[in-house]
């Protein structure tokens, strides 16, 4: 429902990114803003709270656009720390992950295991921890590829 809200959300984000200087774009984000903007959508329906986020990120992203010149970077703070507030709240209450999540878990995991197997077990470091990490990356990127397919990632 409603999709030209988000639209107009996400096209305000890009007219405010060509108006800002270089530096504050950058700081901006407006390509991980646009996809949290994006999930944040989905929930709207169902979630009082990510209802009230999309109210109040809307409002806000107007306010900004508006001042164009007199825009400080207080305020590009502030707003940074909403899409903040909003990416703990999608992955808390949602279950999504951030990009590369299971990645990094898994590889951590698999060097950990890596570590002991080689040291403690197996007597064979040199072999072990590779492989551990190899197995890491491999299944963690697996996960991700899931997770991604599902919509499941910020
Ligand atoms: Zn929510």
């Amino acid at each position: 429902m409603e999709n030209h809200r988000m639209d107009q959300l996400i096209s305000m984000l890009k007219e405010l990114e060509g108006i800002v200087e270089k530096e504050t774009a950058k700081k901006l984000e407006v390509e991980k803003c646009n996809r949290i903007i994006q999930k944040l959508h989905s929930f709207i329906t169902d979630c009082e709270i990510c209802e009230q986020y999309f109210n109040d990120l809307e409002s806000r992203i107007i306010r900004i656009r508006d001042k164009e010149d007199q825009l400080t970077m207080g305020e590009i703070d502030q707003l940074k720390q909403e899409i903040d507030h909003i990416s703990t709240h999608l992955q808390e209450e949602h279950k999504l992950v951030s990009s590369g999540y299971y990645l990094s878990i898994y590889m951590t995991m698999g060097m950990s295991l890596g570590v002991v197997l080689g040291l403690l077990v197996l007597d064979n470091i040199a072999l072990w921890l590779p492989l551990g990490f190899g197995i890491g990356i491999t299944v963690g990127a697996a996960i991700d590829a899931d997770a991604e397919k599902k919509g499941m990632v910020l």
